[in-house]
């Protein structure tokens, strides 16, 4: 039975002084009870201003400019704030990505539960502990305070809570981005038992195509604010109509089959305050022809589903070739990464040494003092030329190591050199000195640039610091450097501030400053975590291109073993503080010999394992 209805449903946001943007345009769908529906796209393609205008939470200068919402024949769009009040958690409730940071810092998780109960008194009431142990928590954490909480164990309370009432649909709007892929994977897991168990219907927001296939009994992709396909995820995960999804599914492979190619989609939405003329994918698609440039293609139905092309309307979408498994096809059209050859040369004098480092960190409250093990006994080497990845879950020691690279810290015992430099020794201007040699690329592209400067500021300070430019030479060498990184013509970009740019490029500046000092050594700590999936391989390519083309040594810090397969010469992988495997990447994920290497292996989204 139908249990929610959109209907011809659009959104406008007007800022001052500003052209209206249309946010979503004309989405019509609908869920049944107890279903499972997926909602796809890169950032900027609409789907959480769809989200929340299904649940009436935009703000100004956000509103919904036509169509209907109907939840079990009430609509929504003009329910009063009463009725909404009435609604929210006992027929609809939502878990955000940042929900794990929305818990009231100040109040204990059982007094979270006892609020939402106490605001729909007459809604049956279950056990919070029960709750609790529905996702995996032990009734313990309800006398604990959220930032007592992990992130994984935050975002359980949030996914909890939202069950509390037992409503009828939840929303979740990217409920997993930014865990790492084990806590990523148990809460998805968690989520398909809950549901079997209690019955009620998902709409699951991602940018994360693999993710969502493998959960969802329908899938809907959205591109500049509209939808553009919506078929059963068995089918778009054997024959996918768009050329958009052939694009986000051409993201995803098996990192232990020993030929592994990844696409992306290059290029970036469209800015949705200009009109558009034909099809909004056109700049991006491989397909594009005369008519999709003056023709806007409407959602039609097509092989058991609907799809918003003309070429696939027509039938003249090219075979995809043969992807990861017989059968599920990643596109061959886009951009292709392939991994790092096993051929690179190697130097025989590494750049950096760590060896036999310990790192403890010792805390004092009061008169107690108690000590944590970040990491222990851990060796490794840097090579010019050579990636190295350090692969593990969110406290497994990595980001203390790329610490101790820096000079940041120093280790409880063991060493870290630089040719013969003790960087564990270094202090003062000798530090500040050394810090020119090693540089880091962050994983946040949209914190690491300062909002206020432009492109051109940015790359200047490292110039004028450590490489001592002065005037044209500044502007003259940034350009350079943008260039090098595939931002061209570096004209376009200089004058550019951090929000007129696209993820992908944000990083490719933060990528560039890196450079300004000439490094031997580049610590890239998650680079690629924060940004949408379809882009992240073009990222990646470029990492490579560097390490290789300027004999760069580095250190690729990820929990993500696909990434590391296409981009490191070398694994080592990390867990609780301890070296626990290590190789020639292939060795190591090919024929993975550690149980926490394979449960890494084990959690990495991977659309295609449905297929098998
Ligand atoms: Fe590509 Fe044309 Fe189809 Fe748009 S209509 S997705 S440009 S082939």
């Amino acid at each position: 039975m139908t249990l929610l209805s959109v209907q011809n449903l659009s959104v406008t946001y007007t800022p001052r002084d500003h052209a209206a943007v249309r946010a979503v345009h004309d989405v019509s769908f609908t869920v049944d009870d107890n279903e499972f529906v997926g909602l796809l796209g890169e950032s900027g393609c609409g789907k959480s201003t769809l989200g929340n205008a299904i649940l009436r939470l935009l703000t100004p200068p956000a509103r919904i400019s036509g169509g209907t919402v109907e939840f079990n024949g009430r609509d929504i769009t003009t329910a009063s704030q009463d009725e909404l009040r009435d609604m929210r958690w006992v027929d609809l409730s939502t878990v955000f990505q940042s929900s794990m940071n929305s818990l009231n810092p100040v109040i204990r998780v059982e007094d979270q539960f006892e609020d939402t109960f106490e605001a729909h008194r007459e809604a049956p009431r279950t056990d919070p502990a029960e709750l609790l142990r529905m996702v995996s928590l032990e009734p313990h954490v309800l006398k604990a305070f959220p930032h007592e909480l992990s992130g994984g164990m935050k975002q359980r309370v949030a996914l909890a809570l939202a069950l509390a009432l037992r409503p009828k649909l939840v929303l979740l709007d990217e409920p997993t981005t930014g865990l790492d892929v084990v806590v990523q994977r148990s809460i998805l897991d968690e989520l398909r038992t809950l549901r079997e168990r209690l019955g009620f219907a998902v709409i699951f927001i991602s940018h994360d195509l693999g993710t969502v296939l493998e959960l969802a009994d329908r899938v809907m992709v959205m591109y500049g604010g509209e939808l553009v396909e919506d078929r059963p995820a068995a089918e778009m995960l054997r024959d996918p109509r768009h050329p958009y999804t052939r694009g986000l599914l051409g993201s995803y492979a098996d990192p232990r089959l020993a030929e592994v190619k990844v696409s992306y989609i290059p290029g970036r939405p469209p800015d949705l305050s200009r009109e558009h003329r034909g099809c909004l994918f056109t700049a991006r698609c491989p397909y594009a022809e005369d008519q999709c440039r003056e023709t806007h293609p409407d959602l039609l139905e097509n092989h058991g589903g609907l799809v918003r092309c003309h070429v696939a309307q027509q039938e003249r979408l090219p075979d995809t070739p043969p992807g990861a498994v017989e059968g599920a096809a990643p596109i061959g059209a886009f951009s292709t990464v392939s991994p790092a050859s096993d051929t690179a040369e190697v130097e025989v004098r590494p750049v950096l040494t760590v060896e036999n480092v310990s790192m403890t960190y010792r805390t004092r409250r009061g008169l107690r003092t108690s000590s944590t093990e970040a990491v222990r006994d851990v060796s490794l080497a840097l090579f010019g030329g050579r990636v190295t990845a350090l692969v593990g879950q969110s406290g497994s020691g990595k980001s203390t190591i790329a610490r101790l690279v820096t000079g940041v810290e120093r280790p409880t015992s063991g060493t870290v050199s630089f040719g013969e430099t003790r960087v564990d020794k270094l202090r003062g201007r000798a530090l500040r000195n050394y810090r020119r040699h090693v540089q880091m690329v962050f994983q946040d592209p949209f914190s690491a640039l300062n909002p206020t400067r432009t492109v051109a500021y940015a790359l200047s300070r490292p110039l004028v610091n450590y490489r001592g430019l002065r005037g044209g030479a500044v502007r003259d060498r940034a350009a350079e450097l943008l260039e090098s990184v595939g931002l061209s013509p570096a004209g376009q970009f200089l004058d550019k501030l951090p929000h007129q740019l696209s993820g992908g490029q944000r990083q490719r500046v933060v990528t560039a400053r890196a450079l300004a000092p000439e490094p031997e050594i580049l610590i890239a700590d998650e680079p690629i975590s924060m940004l949408d999936v379809s882009i992240r391989a073009e990222i990646l390519e470029l990492l490579g291109d560097l390490a290789r083309t300027r004999r760069l040594a580095m250190l690729y810090i990820t929990h993500d073993l696909l990434s590391a397969r296409l981009l490191a010469d070398e694994v080592l992988v990390l867990n609780k503080g301890r070296l626990v495997e290590s190789g020639a990447t292939l060795d190591v994920i090919g024929s993975a010999q550690d149980d926490y290497t394979r449960l890494l292996l084990e959690s990495i989204p991977n659309p295609f394992a449905r297929a098998r």
